[in-house]
Parts: C-alpha cells; sequence; structure tokens
C-alpha cells in the first residue's frame, strides 16, 4: 500500500452526483489501505466564468487580484468534496496551494513551482485523512496567491507526486486514454497503452488539452509515471511514461490534427541581414504567437517568407504586415486561412529512416498539396488545404499502420 495522487478534471466534477461519484471511487482506493492525495480542478465552466466576472468589473483586471478570483474556483470543489467524504463517514481534509507550501514564481497568472514543502499534508496522512488538495494554485515567496495557467491542476498533480514521492499518480479526465488520432475524425484510431513523455510533449504543444504541457515537463523531469483514465469507467488509460519503459515499437504512434492555423506571405522581399527581424518583431509587438516560418530564396537577392499564425490573430497580423511590406519594399502580402496542420509523431522517427517520404507520398496518393513542412526529431507537420484535414488524418493513420482492425 502506498501513496496514491488522484486528479479530476472540471468536468468531473462538475455537479453534485459527479463529485459523489468522485468520493465513491476514492473511497474504494482508500478502503483498500491505500492513502490518497486528491487533486482538483474548479467545476467545468467556473474559471471561464470567474475570468467573465473580472472583465465586468474592469477591462484590465490587475494579475493578483485575478489569481486571488480564480483560486476560488478550486477551493469551492476541495471543500465539497472533502464534505462529500466526511458525509459518507470518510476523514478528509482540504487543503489550498499556499497551505500545501507550493511555492511559485511572481508570474501571475502562469506561475511556475519552485518548490514544495507539503508538511501539512504528510501530517493529515499520517493521521490517515484523504487529503483533498485544490489544483491549479499555489503562492509566491511572499505568500501571494498564484495560479499556474489553464489547465494547471494536472501538473499540481503531478508535483505533488514528485513531492511526496508517491507511487501512483492518476489523471482522470474525460477522455479514456490517449489514442492514435482523434476517434471522431478516425473511426479506426485505438488507445494507446502508453506514450513516451517526449510524444506527450509533441501532441500538447500541438493543441491536445489531455494534459497541461508544463505537467508532462515536469513528470518527465521527475520520472513520474502518469496514467490519463476516463472518471466516468474503471477501464485502464494511458501510462505516459519514460521512453524505454514498456512500450509498444510504433515508428509513428499518433497522427494530430490543427486546423487554428492561418499563413500569411510576403513576396519578393529583399535577401539581406535584418529583413525578417522587421517582419517578425511587430507581430512579437502585438503579442501574437508566430509557428512554422518558411523563407525561399528566389532569383535577384529576392526571397519570399511565409509564416502562420493561430486564425483569431490573421487579420492583425495581416495589417501589420502590409504596413512591413510597404516599409521593407516587398513585391505583396497575402493571406490564406483555409489551412490545417496535420502532424505525425512518434519516437521511433529517431532511428527509422524513410517516415517523411512516407507521409509525403501518403498525402499525395490522395491529390493533398503540402503547403508547408516542419519538424522535429520526432515529429513532422505539414500545412494542408482546410478541407482536406480529416482526410489527411485517415489516410496517414492507415499509412503508418495505425488503424485498428490491422493490429
Ligand atoms: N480550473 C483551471 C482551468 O480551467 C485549472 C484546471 O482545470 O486545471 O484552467
Ligand atoms: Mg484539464
Amino acid at each position: 500500500m502506498g501513496i496514491i495522487v488522484q486528479k479530476f478534471g472540471g468536468t468531473s466534477v462538475a455537479d453534485f452526483e459527479r463529485i459523489r461519484n468522485v468520493a465513491k471511487r476514492i473511497a474504494k482506493i482508500f478502503d483498500q489501505g491505500n492513502d490518497v492525495v486528491v487533486v482538483l480542478s474548479a467545476m467545468a465552466g467556473v474559471t471561464d466564468s470567474l475570468i467573465d466576472m473580472a472583465n465586468q468589473v474592469t477591462l484590465s483586471p490587475d494579475k493578483r487580484e485575478l489569481d486571488v478570483l480564480l483560486a476560488t474556483g478550486e477551493q469551492t470543489t476541495a471543500a465539497l468534496l472533502a464534505m462529500t467524504l466526511q458525509s459518507m463517514g470518510y476523514p478528509a481534509k482540504s487543503i489550498l496551494g499556499y497551505q500545501a507550501e507550493i511555492i511559485t514564481n511572481r508570474n501571475y497568472g502562469g506561475a511556475r513551482i519552485i518548490e514544495i514543502g507539503a508538511g501539512r499534508i504528510k501530517e493529515f496522512i499520517e493521521k490517515r485523512n484523504i487529503v483533498v488538495m485544490a489544483g491549479f494554485q499555489g503562492c509566491d515567496p511572499e505568500g501571494n496567491i498564484t495560479t499556474l495557467g489553464r489547465g494547471g491542476s494536472d501538473t499540481s498533480a503531478v508535483a505533488i507526486t514528485a513531492a511526496l514521492n508517491a507511487d501512483k499518480c492518476e489523471i482522470f479526465t474525460d477522455v479514456d486514454g490517449i489514442y492514435t488520432a482523434d476517434p471522431n475524425i478516425c473511426k479506426k484510431a485505438r488507445k494507446l497503452s502508453a506514450i513516451s513523455y517526449d510524444e506527450m510533449l509533441e501532441i500538447s504543444g500541438l493543441g491536445a488539452k489531455v494534459l497541461q504541457i508544463r505537467s508532462v515537463e515536469f513528470a518527465k523531469k521527475y520520472n513520474v509515471p502518469v496514467h490519463v483514465r476516463s472518471s466516468f469507467s474503471e477501464e485502464e488509460g494511458t501510462m505516459v511514461v519514460k521512453e524505454d519503459s514498456d512500450m509498444e515499437r510504433l515508428v509513428v504512434s499518433g497522427i494530430t490534427l490543427n486546423k487554428d492555423a492561418a499563413r500569411i506571405t510576403l513576396k519578393k522581399v529583399s535577401d539581406q541581414p535584418g529583413v525578417a527581424a522587421k517582419i517578425f518583431l511587430p507581430i512579437a509587438d502585438a503579442k501574437i504567437l508566430v509557428d512554422m516560418i518558411i523563407q525561399n530564396t528566389r532569383a535577384q537577392g529576392l526571397t519570399d517568407l511565409t509564416f502562420t499564425v493561430s486564425k483569431k490573430d490573421f487579420r492583425t497580423a495581416l495589417e501589420i504586415e502590409k504596413q512591413v511590406a510597404e516599409k521593407i519594399g516587398a513585391e505583396k502580402v497575402f493571406g490564406d486561412e483555409n489551412i490545417a496542420k496535420v502532424s505525425i509523431t512518434g519516437v521511433g522517427m529517431r532511428s527509422h529512416s524513410g517516415v517523411a517520404s512516407k507521409m509525403f507520398a501518403a498525402l499525395s496518393g490522395e491529390n493533398i498539396n503540402i503547403l508547408m513542412i516542419s519538424t522535429s526529431e520526432i515529429r513532422i507537420s505539414c500545412i494542408i488545404e482546410e478541407k482536406y484535414a480529416e482526410l489527411a488524418v485517415r489516410t496517414l493513420h492507415n499509412a503508418f499502420g495505425l488503424d485498428k482492425d490491422e493490429n
């Protein structure tokens, strides 16, 4: 018997019935003799409505006060679950971030954990209490309340697992694990029994919302195996683990799609030092994140430069570049909102050749044109026309042997 950390996301504690179900689940594990530390999110939608409330009061809420407000979402569920457990006859104690000594830096709204004391949690555990910790929150060295960024209670759970040297970290969520592709797009997608930290980092970076990316960084750093599973079933989910653990040997383990992309091209830009900086500085000043960048050379010291941004930033970025183009004498600027990014991920790419060519061949087999390409050591992403997005996912899923009935 050991310490088990169980984190429940917003949908798992969305109403009182669900909170009761969570309590029953925890009680069972506790009855088996385990010590349990529960980490909770706010009820689904609550963090958003707290942000709305702040925006009703002022258009630019003070960051310190916003964190005081946002932390109440998790404070609420922690207290409610502790009461529910007590009403069922179980000894439970809620604990907030500062009480658990989750010390973070001063970056309100996106604070990073520096160290964890966890003395009170250990005391509670020793007295055989079920500890219910509010996720997503901590405090800076001066004691100001901070929050860890959206989805941050995943990070709270992994961090407390490491700090307590607990035996298990289970993240209960509204999906039952990590799939080879989105099952809503690809009927033949299947659940992976395990995935490596690096693959999970890539797919989180590509926009998958299952785990906050920082929680995966934390898990990798402290080698915490994380079990992602459904809070609505008993089924095993997916283990996020170190690469050499007991994983299936897949070259490509997943296909990811992100439709939130738009591209902007500056044509015939002069090929000189400083030009790229002039193109991207005003974009950075507007706090717009750039994803892919491609520069191709033409004759006569001219180049074309293309980059992608999120769809919500497309109009602003296009306006900015129109002005830049005038200043730097680019021939013209144009954009395209109807694009999508399809990616393949897999640690097997480190040791297998021919993965890229296989991807390109599969896409061309469906007459899907590749507009841009970017890679990491274990990922290849292609920008394609949005209308082919789903077809591309299914095609690649099949090409890399991931379809269910083939296994
Ligand atoms: N409640 C916070 C959010 O909605 C933190 C979390 O759920 O992990 O982002
Ligand atoms: Mg979440």
